[in-house]
């Protein structure tokens, strides 16, 4: 029980006016009956991509014309499957399985970039994730720098950033992988920590200790590295005491960024966590969603009292200047195509999305065969086009500019989404000006669920029956946008 005893009397009253307004929602049917919670961090949800062949993928794309990109790398392998991730990895591989990986992955960055026609792409971010990137030995990551970076112009990049755990940074090897790393013009590191429990980690299926965690934040920074440290805030088996003094250790961290994920029992990748099973076991309770809903106030209060400001959706930053560059380029302003290269990696371009295979055999094969692996994804239409653009800079940015709009659709928003936007303003979940819409305070809190109002009714997480009938339901008025 969260009481004045561990917390400040506004960061409670706060945290049960928040919970007040979630069943508000419910009521007005924005929010699903029960409350449930559904990640969804884009915009066609990439669960739902039908399967897709290389050459429908590739045609009629035309590349920008400066050749600027977001440049991503996927490197699939991991020690264990942790219990929450819905992501497919390779788990186990040996470093002769993954050179030959890494062969393959080289000859796709080949291919790929002939069959569109580019020569050498400029990046405006980098990203390497996973999987985890730092399995590889630091022989297997300077060569993997190295390819992956010579088909790459950095010169007018803002960020390159690699997602790691706390064990592959410590020791001899992982000082040499930070080196190697850093000399290759990485800048910033993605750090899974989920929790600083040891207890809490052994529930999630984690390899490492949270005294790992602190040693590595150590390492990174005294490398000169920009750090973002990752933690789940509703695990099973968690309580809302423990965690609140966990953030409140948290925040004190030398580390640049706090992202607070809530759990994500329905799966946004391809498989299904193990957390699923886990969920009614006595020993292991899921917090209630009022619960859930509390400790994220909780948390964000935290952060703002110990000055961390919101960047990208759910990212807290000591200052506005540190934040993820590829997940705002590419969740929130969606300003540039995202070319992502192996297993599992997605390309997100300005009209269309796909996913490569999460079969590493066939990843090979179709590889060895000259064709890229392309396995599911979608050109998208016009309606798909007109709600993408509208969402994803409200929803992962908070700013939706309606020049930019304009420009790319052709149509205001305004024009194309009247009445929702006068509904949410009338809730008092969206305010705008000449220039811009926004979420208010309120509205930024339930960003995820409020923007499910302009999903395409084929594409909302939950079936009609699942939302009470009020003026927010978001089955109300959907229909096909072709305007
Ligand atoms: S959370 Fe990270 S380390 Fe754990 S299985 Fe998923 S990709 Fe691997």
């Amino acid at each position: 029980m969260l009481t004045s005893a561990i917390l400040e009397p506004e960061i409670l009253e706060k945290a049960h006016r928040t919970v007040r307004e979630f069943h508000e929602l419910i009521d007005l049917g924005l929010i699903n009956k029960e409350g449930e919670f559904v990640p969804t961090l884009m915009y066609l949800p990439m669960t739902q991509h039908p399967p897709m062949t290389e050459k429908e993928f590739l045609k009629g794309y035309v590349p920008p014309r400066d050749n600027k990109f977001m440049v991503y790398g996927h490197i699939p392998f991991c020690i264990q499957q942790c219990a929450f991730c819905h992501f497919p990895n390779v788990l186990g591989a040996s470093d002769g399985e993954k050179d030959v990986y890494l062969d393959h992955m080289n000859k796709e960055m080949e291919l790929y970039l002939k069959k569109i026609g580019v020569n050498r792409m400029k990046a405006h971010c980098i990203s390497v994730g996973g999987g985890t990137p730092t399995l590889m030995t630091p022989a297997q990551m300077k060569r993997f720098l190295s390819f992956f970076t010579s088909r790459v112009d950095m010169g007018e990049m803002k960020q390159f950033s690699v997602d790691l755990d706390p064990l592959t940074m410590l020791g001899y090897e992982g000082r040499e992988r930070l080196k190697i790393m850093r000399d290759a013009g990485v800048g910033r590191l993605a750090l899974g920590a989920q929790t600083l429990s040891d207890d809490m980690l052994k529930k999630m299926g984690r390899h490492h200790t949270a005294a790992d965690t602190l040693r590595a934040i150590g390492v990174a920074k005294e490398m000169g590295f920009k750090l973002n440290l990752e933690l789940i805030c509703d695990y099973p088996g968690e309580t809302p005491e423990h965690w609140v003094e966990m953030m409140k250790q948290a925040v004190k961290l030398d580390v640049d960024e706090i992202v607070v994920f809530r759990l994500k029992i329905l799966p946004y990748g391809i498989n299904t966590a193990a957390v699923n099973k886990m969920l009614n076991a006595r020993d292991n309770p899921l917090m209630s969603n009022d619960e859930q809903v509390m400790l994220k106030s909780v948390s964000i209060s935290l952060l703002e009292r110990s000055g961390f400001v919101e960047t990208v959706t759910r990212f807290f930053a000591r200052t506005s200047e540190d934040y993820s560059v590829y997940l705002d380029d590419w969740l929130g302003e969606t300003r540039y195509d995202n070319i992502g290269f192996g297993y599992y990696a997605m390309s997100a371009f300005h009209d269309r999305q796909k996913q490569n295979t999460w079969d590493l055999k066939e990843y090979c094969s179709e590889v060895d065969a000259g064709r890229l692996p392309v396995k599911i994804g979608i050109v998208r239409s016009r309606d798909q086009q007109l709600r993408r653009n509208f969402m994803m800079p409200l929803k992962n940015r908070c700013l939706l500019s309606k020049k930019l709009y304009q420009d790319r659709m052709g149509v205001s928003p305004n024009a194309v989404f009247s009445g929702k936007i006068a509904l949410l303003k009338k809730y008092d979940l969206l305010e705008e000006d000449a220039d811009f819409l926004r979420p208010t305070k309120k509205g930024r809190f339930f960003i995820d669920e409020m923007t499910q109002l302009f999903y395409h009714p084929d594409y909302l997480p939950f079936k009609r029956e699942c939302y009470k009938d009020g003026p927010l339901n978001p089955y109300t008025d959907n229909v096909t946008l072709t305007c």
